[in-house]
């Protein structure tokens, strides 16, 4: 098993910083790969990164939800040029460096995402993405 970081992540990076074995990466290059990852041979599902993350973005495998019930204002990042996906953000991260993301779109309060299909975005990120050299 593995956690897995959905597309709710806004590259706040504060998950990164508390994991004991440094299996969190930022996607690069960003506008293709705008999450930050979670690296799946790694990871030892200790869960210290859930409650770090200011989107509530990261779950359990088995835990990911389908469908995710949104809020409302939350945000979806997806790869710059995805259908429906043209909003602009500006944020800054846990570092209080600014975050700039093109692929993004706004949730309506109550619409349903299925977020399932980032379990497999995210294992491929490492296994034929660039996250396979960075890796190690
Ligand atoms: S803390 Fe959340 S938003 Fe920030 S990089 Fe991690 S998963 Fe993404
Ligand atoms: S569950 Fe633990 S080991 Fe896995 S990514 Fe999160 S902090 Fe790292």
């Amino acid at each position: 098993m593995t956690h897995v970081i959905t597309s709710l992540c806004l590259r706040d990076g504060g998950c990164a910083t508390v994991c004991p074995v440094e299996c969190i990466v930022p996607g690069k290059p960003e506008d293709q790969y705008p999450l930050y990852y979670i690296d799946p041979d790694t990871c030892i599902d200790c869960g210290a990164c859930v409650p770090e993350c200011p989107w509530e973005a990261i779950f359990p495998e088995d835990e990911v939800p389908a469908p995710y019930v949104a809020k409302g204002g939350e945000k979806l990042s997806m790869p710059v040029g995805t259908p429906g996906f043209a909003e602009v953000y500006d944020g800054t991260n846990h570092d209080g460096e600014d975050v700039h993301l093109e692929g993004t779109k706004t949730l309506e309060a109550g619409e349903e995402v299925d977020l399932t299909p980032d379990i497999e975005v995210n294992a491929k990120y490492f296994s034929d993405g660039p996250g396979y050299s960075t890796a190690g």
